[in-house]
């Protein structure tokens, strides 16, 4: 075998599209709505505010490289075991380390075609095998992931709710798709977007982890808790799999503003409870006008919409993002997703929708 002539990265490693994340910029002089990563457009908590502001003077000090007072306060919000978390770099971050401590080469990682597209990053990262299950109208199918399950099945990867397409299983079919499961391949619960479902038959996995060996769930606060910019999540997960992680994590994952930020904003349930009366209210008015538009929009429980265009010329979903993004409207684009003829769309500003909305009824000339 003869020696490269430089440097390899791993099998795999080039395999990867490298993640693009949502757009960020208008055109000179036009006032910019961003609605293309799921932010909120509440911002986070005061107090969070304030007690990131409260680090300033401390930049020089490590943080706890346990992340103590942050695992504290999530475990008191919901009632948990503060030794069952883990917490991370953004959830990004756990669902990176959770397949790294999981799969290696050869071995294989499900998740479904309009998945989140950080599962197929992570996996090929590690050298394993993506194995992509078809959905059944824009939705998870149990069946179908279970039919994909091999010998070499180490973890199937669940949105629930998924991003970009909305939807959600509901909880009977999450434990279905676990009872299917054999005890050592795991099930990943990414639960993002928890917070922002009003259904009652959703939960978010909570106790199906507590009574599983094989079940994790992730949470973020990037998204109801406005933090996307301190890179805050965590996991919930049996011990052994908690300990696991413990060991392959970076000693200070998560810095210091972002333990007493998170901790200040998971205390703040008047904000959350805000945050999600105006998800309520402008999801479905967005998603009701969007539709008399002649416009298709699947079904969404989180703080974002997949709108479907037509494939008519000068009306197709790349030419409405080209045109509302002069209008300073950043929606987002989900080729990637397998989803060329549709875009994706976060619920903002009471401003924000319904300049989207007067923006799309002029582009389809309605
Ligand atoms: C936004 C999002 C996350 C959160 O990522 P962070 O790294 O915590 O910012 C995780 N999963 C899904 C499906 C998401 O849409």
């Amino acid at each position: 075998m003869t020696a490269a002539s430089r440097p390899v990265p791993r099998p795999g490693v080039l395999d990867i599209e490298a993640y693009v994340p949502g757009k960020s910029a208008a055109p000179a002089g036009v006032k910019l709505h961003k609605l293309s990563s799921n932010e909120t457009p509440l911002g986070p908590s005061r107090k969070a505010i304030e007690a990131f502001a409260g680090l300033a003077g401390k930049l020089e000090l490590y943080p706890d490289g346990s992340s103590t007072k942050l695992k504290q306060a999530i475990a008191g919000r919901y009632g948990l075991d503060s030794a069952r978390i883990i917490c991370g770099n953004g959830s990004d971050e756990l669902l990176e380390l959770v397949t790294k401590g999981y799969i290696g080469e050869g071995d294989e990682g499900v998740f479904t075609e309009h998945g989140f597209l950080v599962y197929r990053i992570a996996i090929l990262a590690a050298g394993g095998k993506p194995v992509v299950v078809a959905e059944k109208n824009y939705t998870a199918d149990v069946d179908a992931i279970l039919a994909a399950v091999t010998p070499k099945t180490k973890i199937v990867f669940l949105a629930n709710p998924n991003n970009p397409t909305g939807t959600y299983l509901p909880f009977d079919e999450v434990k279905r798709l676990h009872a299917g499961l054999p005890s050592n391949v795991m099930l990943v619960l990414d639960a993002a977007y928890a917070e922002y479902v009003r259904r009652n038959d959703y939960a978010s996995g909570l106790e199906l982890v507590a009574e599983s060996e094989n079940v994790v769930m992730t949470r973020t606060f990037s998204k109801i808790y406005g933090l996307a910019n301190l890179r805050i999540g965590w996991m919930y997960g049996p011990a052994h799999i908690i300990d696991a992680l413990e060991r392959i994590r970076g000693p200070f994952n998560v810095n210091g503003a972002a333990i007493e930020a998170g901790a200040a904003a998971i205390a703040d349930e008047a904000h959350v409870a805000a945050a999600i009366e105006h998800n309520d209210k402008w999801l479905a008015w967005t998603s009701a006008e969007l539709e008399k538009l002649g416009l298709t929009v699947t079904p969404s429980v989180g703080n974002f919409i997949l709108i479907h265009f037509p494939t008519t010329p000068g009306r197709t979903a790349k030419e409405a993002d080209a045109f509302l993004t002069q209008r300073g409207l950043i929606l987002r684009g989900v080729g990637a997703y397998g989803l060329p003829g549709a875009l994706r769309m976060t619920i903002g500003s009471e401003e924000a929708n319904r300049l989207v909305v007067a923006a799309l009824a002029e582009f389809l000339g309605a």
